[in-house]
């Protein structure tokens, strides 16, 4: 094909190909010509000839790697082919087919860059080798360079390697970033008819992800505005951009925003999350806070984010060893009604389908029973997969499938990994079983997804709310603010999940909830108050282009406003309600710590709980150094709901941060709740074992030996306890202590009788 001279270059320089690849361009052609028609030796020679020419050019370098790639994948495939390649290869060979030639092109593409560091379409092609070894994450990063390198000019490049971002990003469950970047290919491309109609179907109102993950997000006006020079069209100037500005006006809510969503659409999803987090923390208006935090939500279900996330899949694969008693066992499944919604992709030899609980009314005819759904099941490649957002649900059937199956599949391995959005609220919606009139039917499934919602869901702790559960995280004025963001985002995903029903020729959804309900559960009521005080320096740089930005949107920004921060004496004095009302993001720690006194003695543990959690997301505050009482409560609240493991952890936390900032002084206290917990959870083994710390930290302390046997008494144990009441004796010995004496025979004659 003959270059057109005024096209830009296919090199990517951004330059019309007359003023840069033309004058070689027809031998690279001629190169791969030859090399298609088998003259293997002829092709390498004319390219070999032309690189010695222009041995300081970095196109010709890349078009040399190019061929070279393309010469070793085509000895590769012929190899693979060779009868040589189904002899078993010893432990030393290379595998099959390997070629010098892979490395060759490598170190091309290396000397390309070398002369040449802005050469997008060599980052772009060596993103292309590692997807073809797949490596998603390596081949992203690359296109992602590429992105950055390409001339603004290079707009079929552009386009081409942003179609790629968005096949990588898409892979990875994070939409906002495929859609940034097929957003992008769109623009740049405005005559392409198919990047536009993907984008449709893709992210339109059809297509598959809920409103949070697929809608089109929009920067929002800052206080202080964003200097015209990041308005380059590369994000990573954008990037940098909304950094200095959270640098400049730290207190702006709309600033962390805009940062978040460019992170977001870098893929750089703990990053965007911490952002948007900051953003909802400063924010006072309900609404926006509801955006940023179901757009946290989002992300946290992309990969990479799986520590973080409170929507996750976990997956049991199954290899099967011998296919008749799997298809068995599933035709028994299908009969019994267990197995639903089997469906047969032909083309890829698979079958997908959803296992079901059997429930005893599935027996009964003519009523409207439900079923709730185990787990997916997807048979293909030789194995059985069960997947399900509930581990425990999908370790169940597992267990069920392999004792019914034995020796015809292998051991179950298990995965998490990010979880589709239309699994998000899985055990919220029923399936239905068996037949009856629709009305009962519609009744029955609204019944099961709000009991999900509201005795359920309500009280499940979040990883998105610190830890605490919803109905506990509306006390907390700031993590109120979050639980607006959390609940939209399940709105959003149940909205694309729903069952559906035919109403003459049309075929509806069938609303199973109304999120209203649940709102109102947590008394969530919208308040979106005046904007946020940002103070914006006065020397900061771009004053004048501040001014203006103030004409525009007709305020002046005021200066920063301390909030009145209400006297520790005063603060002992509120109410409950007064008390709910108080901006935790105002006060100091030590006034949260009074706070949380005045809810003790008020009785309003929640609250108590909620200014604790608040006082520990502190930074540092040299006035109140001792954050024991914070803490304290903290895990009182944990242990209180059951949580021993969060309890477990705060305990850890909080000596760590005693020993770093209050030069370890509650050491005991830590330890001795640690031992109270494990009493509380009756794990007599733990328990002993921090009793044992504490002896050895104080070992002429008698009353931890007489604690120690009586809540070994308490749980039972009277081997241990006989055990801390002797040792308590010797030290009241050792130390002379009659009344230790007298109490550690008694515990010790009470151990006895225990045992
Ligand atoms: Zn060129």
């Amino acid at each position: 094909m003959p270059l057109d001279p005024y096209v830009s270059c296919p090199c990517g320089s951004g330059k019309k190909s007359k003023w840069c690849c033309a004058p070689y361009f027809e031998t690279v052609e001629k190169a791969f010509q030859q090399e298609d028609q088998g003259q293997h030796e002829s092709a390498l020679q004319t390219i070999k000839g032309l690189l010695t020419a222009h041995d300081k050019n970095p196109s010709v370098w890349f078009y040399y790697a190019q061929f070279l790639y393309k010469a070793a994948a085509a000895e590769f495939d012929a190899a693979a082919r060779s009868p040589a390649a189904r002899r078993p290869a010893g432990p030393n060979d290379p595998p099959p087919g390997y070629t010098q030639k892979f490395e060759q092109a490598e170190e091309a593409l290396s000397k390309a860059l070398e002369l040449n560091p802005q050469f997008g379409m060599a980052y772009f092609l060596r993103g292309q080798f590692r997807e073809n070894e797949g490596e998603l994450i390596g081949s992203l990063l690359l296109y992602r360079k590429a992105a950055e390198a390409y001339d603004a000019e290079a707009h079929d490049q552009i386009a081409a390697v942003c179609v790629k971002i968005y096949e990588n990003e898409s892979m990875l469950n994070r939409p906002v970033a495929a859609r940034a970047a097929l957003e992008r290919a769109a623009h740049i491309q405005s005559g392409a008819p198919e990047i536009k109609a993907q984008l449709d179907s893709e992210f339109g109102p059809e297509g598959p992800f809920p409103l949070s993950a697929r809608k089109k997000y929009q920067f929002r006006p800052t206080a202080k505005p964003v200097p015209e020079s990041a308005a380059t069209g590369k994000l990573s100037d954008a990037r940098k951009a909304f950094e200095n500005l959270t640098q400049i006006t730290p207190d702006d809510p709309a600033a962390w925003f805009d940062l978040g969503l460019v992170l977001a659409w870098i893929g750089e999803q703990p990053k965007a999350v911490a952002a948007l987090v900051e953003s909802i923390e400063l924010e006072t208006d309900d609404y926006r806070a509801e955006e940023a935090g179901a757009l946290a939500e989002v992300l946290r279900c992309g990969f990479g984010m799986e520590n973080d996330s409170d929507h996750m899949g976990h997956a049991v694969v199954m290899p099967i060893r011998d296919p008749q008693p799997v298809m068995r066992l599933l035709g028994a499944y299908e009969q019994a009604g267990k197995l639903r919604g089997v469906h047969v992709d032909q083309e890829r030899g698979m079958m997908f389908g959803l296992l079901v609980e059997e429930l005893p009314s599935l027996l009964a005819v003519g009523t409207v029973n439900l079923a709730r759904v185990a787990a997916r099941v997807m048979i293909g490649q030789g194995v059985i997969r069960l997947s399900h957002p509930n581990r425990d649900s999908v370790m169940r059937a597992a267990d069920e499938i392999r004792t019914a199956l034995q020796l015809a599949v292998e051991q179950p391995a298990e995965s998490t990994n990010p979880l589709n959005f239309r699994d998000v609220v899985l055990e919220a919606l029923a399936q239905p079983a068996g037949a009856g009139d629709e009305a009962a039917l519609e009744a029955k499934l609204r019944g099961h997804a709000t009991n999900y919602f509201e005795n359920l869901w309500l009280h499940k702790p979040l990883k998105a709310l610190s830890g605490n559960n919803a109905l506990d995280a509306v006390g907390s004025k700031v993590l109120r603010k979050h639980v607006f963001g959390v609940v939209k985002f399940l709105e959003d995903c149940l909205a694309t999940a729903l069952p559906h029903k035919r109403v003459g020729e049309e075929v509806v959804p069938i609303q199973v909830y109304d999120f209203a309900a649940l709102r109102h559960k947590l008394g969530l009521e919208y308040v979106s108050a005046a904007p946020p005080v940002v103070n914006v320096p006065a020397d900061a740089p771009d004053e004048k282009k501040q001014e203006k930005a103030e004409d525009i949107r007709g305020f002046t920004p005021p200066a920063r406003q301390e909030a009145p921060a209400p006297k520790n004496r005063e603060i002992g004095a509120l109410n409950t309600a007064e008390l709910a009302a108080l901006d935790v993001a105002a006060l100091s720690v030590g006034e949260l710590e009074q706070a949380l006194l005045a809810a003790v003695k008020l009785d309003a543990r929640e609250l108590a709980v909620a200014f604790a959690q608040a006082g520990l997301l502190k930074p540092f505050d040299a006035a109140t150094p001792d954050r024991y009482r914070l803490y304290a409560t903290a895990i009182t609240g944990a242990a209180a709901t059951g949580d021993t493991a969060r309890a477990a952890e705060l305990i850890d936390q909080g000596a760590k941060y005693d020993a770093d900032h209050n030069s370890g002084q509650r050491e005991t206290e830590y330890k001795l709740r640690k031992a109270q917990l494990y009493v509380k959870a009756k794990d007599a083994e733990k328990a002993a074992a921090e009793f044992e710390g504490l002896v050895a930290m104080h070992p002429d302390e008698g009353k931890f030996y007489t604690t120690a046997a009586e809540e070994m008494l308490r749980m039972k144990n009277g081997a241990k306890a006989l055990h801390f009441a002797e040792a308590g004796l010797e030290t009241a010995r050792r130390t002379n202590n009659r009344d230790l004496e007298g109490h550690c025979s008694e515990l010790a004659a009470a151990a006895r009788k225990a045992t």
